[in-house]
Parts: structure tokens; sequence; C-alpha cells
């Protein structure tokens, strides 16, 4: 989020989604035939497939869905229960959003319950397996009338997080509280196969690659239905409404990567879709390559921020035109933290938050513009330094290893995951020297690309320097002043 302070042009997605299923079955016999040997092996780990058909109906502003989640159950799972969160509940205020009306596990009835702080879990009660597990649900959401994450407004609709999402397991099912603070979102890297039928006047903006493949007239209306692959995601981002659009490529050493930039009145629209560009282009030549064949970005009103990044996905708020362009290049530094590598952004923020905040600014260094950089990071630290003068006598907290909950307000918790984290990046970078900070974020991107990272991942890729930052970050972590 950002605060305000085709190769498968003919594909059948259908025959992709059973090809994954092939692929996981597959995956299952390597591992009973691996586990011949005697040894532990990773090969049941395989992405989880997501098969959604739905509607969209723009004049309730309801969603009607069919949804199958593929995946195989970590291999310590002792629960009787699969979970999965029901974010849509969170983001309305009386927590009902999503009424399921049935849940089947290998297309057998199961039983379920709703659960949880704002009812954003979903327990789905099954005998502890560790076999291919296919769950199927159907269900409607109605969305709220709200610039939020999941609702809709008069010139767009947001359906972020309407569907069911499988929880991350570590030692048990992650059963985090909701929080209206930051982003309470946690997710494995998925594949989502999306058929979307709605009003054919309508736009959809959406993660990954996109296809018409059927426009057709019901009860005196025009219908069409688009079907959309995104492989490798954390979230899937879709928004819907009267855009107009604007595309490039971004050329890359291995696979180009196509940009659309779907706007509403954005007064410069071209400049955003170059910056998004630049920003592909720079980053992927300071980190890596952009992980995604497809980068979509949608202007979407948005309560209280700039943009929000989601699976090869991202929002921008409308705001002024400096913004717009920084927000710009901190949602697309989201698609290297965040989206490939992943982290516990519900107790460490700043990894993501931080990182992609510091890049928002060092953007300009990597541009040819090192004094604009210097200029921001000096404004970051004056704004993070007042806020914490102001509110040090009423309490203040500047400690990053903590909880969305554990923030005070939204104030604390964009200083202390995105001033004071973007400021701790600008310390590495400044004791480490530039050359080897590149070297260090290279290899701290490609070793956790597509999993999840931890501050102790950000130290080992400096150890591959020569650098023992441990104790720098060990400082700036738990350092509850300042
Ligand atoms: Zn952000």
């Amino acid at each position: 989020m950002q605060k305000i302070m085709s190769h498968f042009a003919h594909k059948n997605f259908r025959s992709a989604y059973l090809a994954v299923l092939v692929a996981l079955v597959v995956a299952v016999l390597v591992a009973a035939l691996s586990s011949c040997d005697g040894k532990q092996h990773d090969e049941r780990k395989t992405t989880p497939a997501y098969d959604i058909n739905m509607t969209y109906d723009d004049e309730t502003h309801a969603i009607s869905a069919k949804q199958e989640v593929l995946f195989l159950p970590p291999r310590n799972m002792t629960e009787n229960y699969v979970l999965f969160r029901l974010y849509a509940n969170g983001m309305c205020a009386d927590n009902d959003a999503i009424d399921i009306s049935s849940v089947k596990i290998n297309r057998q009835s199961a039983e379920y319950e709703i659960c949880g702080k704002d009812n954003t879990l979903l327990k789905i009660f099954c005998a502890p397996s560790h076999e291919l597990l296919g769950v199927a649900f159907e269900y409607e959401v109605r969305l709220p009338n709200s610039p939020s994450r999941l609702g809709y407004g008069d010139e767009c609709a947001s359906l972020c997080f309407f569907y069911p999402s499988l929880a991350v397991y570590d030692d048990g099912w992650r059963q985090d509280e909701f929080s209206n603070v930051g982003d309470p979102f946690l997710s494995e890297c998925a594949d989502f196969y999306v058929s979307l039928t709605m009003d054919a006047s309508l736009k959809a903006a959406v993660s990954g690659k996109t296809e018409t493949v059927s426009v057709f007239e019901k009860d005196g209306k025009s219908y069409k239905t688009l079907e959309v692959c995104a492989e490798n995601i954390r979230d899937l981002g879709l928004v819907v409404g009267d855009f107009s659009s604007l595309t490039t490529t971004v050329r890359m050493p291995s696979e180009n990567v196509s940009v659309s930039y779907f706007y509403l009145s954005d007064p410069a629209p071209n400049d955003t879709l170059i910056r998004v560009a630049q920003s592909i282009e720079r980053f992927s030549d300071a980190f890596g390559e952009f992980p995604y064949p497809a980068f979509c970005v949608a202007e979407c009103p948005l309560d209280g921020a700039g943009g929000m990044e989601y699976g090869a996905f991202a929002t921008l708020s409308p705001a002024s035109l400096d913004v717009y362009l920084d927000a710009a290049t901190h949602e697309t530094a989201h698609q290297w933290w965040y989206s490939a590598v992943g982290n516990d952004q519900l107790n460490n923020a700043w990894l993501d938050e931080g990182l992609s905040e510091f890049c928002t600014y060092y953007f300009y260094k990597l541009n040819g513009a090192p004094s604009r950089f210097l200029s921001a990071m000096s404004n970051i630290s004056a704004s993070y330094g007042d806020f914490a003068s102001v509110m040090r006598p009423v309490g203040f907290d500047a400690s990053m290893a903590r909880p969305l909950s554990a923030y005070s307000s939204n104030g604390e918790y964009v200083a202390v995951a995105y001033q004071k984290g973007a400021l701790l990046f600008e310390n590495i970078l400044s004791v480490v020297g530039e050359k080897k900070f590149l070297a260090a974020m290279k290899n701290y991107y490609s070793s956790n690309k597509f999993s999840f990272a931890t501050a102790e991942s950000l130290a080992s890729a400096f150890k591959t320097q020569g650098f023992d930052i441990a104790p720098l970050l060990n400082g700036w972590i738990h350092n509850k002043d300042k």
C-alpha cells in the first residue's frame, strides 16, 4: 500500500487448469517415489491452484461465484480442518459480506464454521490428510459502498479479496486477527484461473493475462466473459469500471513485460504509464528481472492511501500528480517486495513497506537524479523525527517487529513501517556501499522469490557480500524509542 503522507492469447484456460491438476497429481507421485530413498523431500510443496467462475452484477454490486482450490495440505498438518481466510468479511461494516451456500472437499459436502474476529476465518472440517485436496465453494459477496479494497463507488468497483483465500500454515494454521491498520493479508503464491462474466460495457483491470472469450445477450442486456490467468501471485487484484486504457511493453532479457494502465481521471495518464515502465526497468536492473509477464495498474479511489499492491496488479488512488507518480513507483516496487519476495506483513510490515518506500525514492537515484533521492530521504527523516517528538509525550513506540494491532494509530504505523523502514534501508546502503548493496539485494530477491523472507533472510543476503548486518538490523527493529 502507499500511504499519503500473450502466451495465453489462444489458450483455453480450462485446459491450463486441468494441466495444473495433472501437475499436482504428478507432484504427489514424485513425492511418493522420492520418499522411497528414506530422505526428507519438499517435492510435495507445490503451488495451490484457484479456479474461480464468477459473475459480477453492477446493479446490485454483488458477486456470485463457484470456486475450487486444489492444494496439498502441509505434511505436518495435525488439525482436523483446513483453514481459509474470508477477508471480505473484515472489509464490510457488519462482517457478513460473504454468504456461503456450499462447501465440498473432494466433491463431498463438508462441515464448516465461520469464526474469528470479524468473521474472517473459515474452518472446513476434514480428517487430517496429506493427500491432494480439492475444496469447492459456492458463494455470493455483497460489496460495500466504500472506496476500499473491496467496495464500489460511482466510477469503479474494487473486487479485491472477495474470495476465500487459503490460509498460511507454519506450525499450525495462521489465525492472525484481521486489522484495520495496514495490510492484514498473508498468502502463499498460487495460480489463479478466473472466468469473469459482467456487463459488456464495463472494463476489467486484473492480475495476469486476460482474454475476452464471449459476448452474449441475456434478458435484453449485453454481457461478456473474460478469462484470466495469473500465476505465482499471492492475491488476485481485480477492479471493474468505465476505464480508458494505455499499454506498453517493457523489454526484458528473458521475457518482455506487457504493462497496462486503466485510468479514470488521471490528468497525465501517459506520464503514469511511463513511470510504471521506468520503475520496472530500473528495479529489474537493480534487483533482478520483474517477476511476471504482465503488470496491470488501475486507477481506483482508496480511502487514505495512494495505492495498493496485489499480485501482478496495483491500484492508484486519485491524488496530486507527484503523489501519483511516486505511488506508481511504490506499488511497482511491491512486485519485488511483497508479491515475489513475500514476508509476514502482519508482524514485520517494515520488510516490504519500508523497502518499497525506500525504493520509491531510490528510483530517482537509479534513474539519474541522485539529489532527488537524497532530498526525499532527508524529508522522510525530518517527517519521522517530527512525528516521534510530537507523539513521544503521549506514547510512541518505534519498535518495528510487532502485530498490526499493536500500532496505536495509522500515523504510528506509517511512521514506523514506512518511514523508519525506509531510513533503515538507507542506513544499510550507506554502511555497505552501493555496489555491495545491489549485489546483496539481488541475492535477497533470487533466494526468496515466490517464498517468504525474514530479517534473517535479509542478513543472509548481505553475508554473501561479507557484511554482518544482523546487529544493525536488531538495533533498528527493536529500538522502541527512536
Ligand atoms: Zn506499500
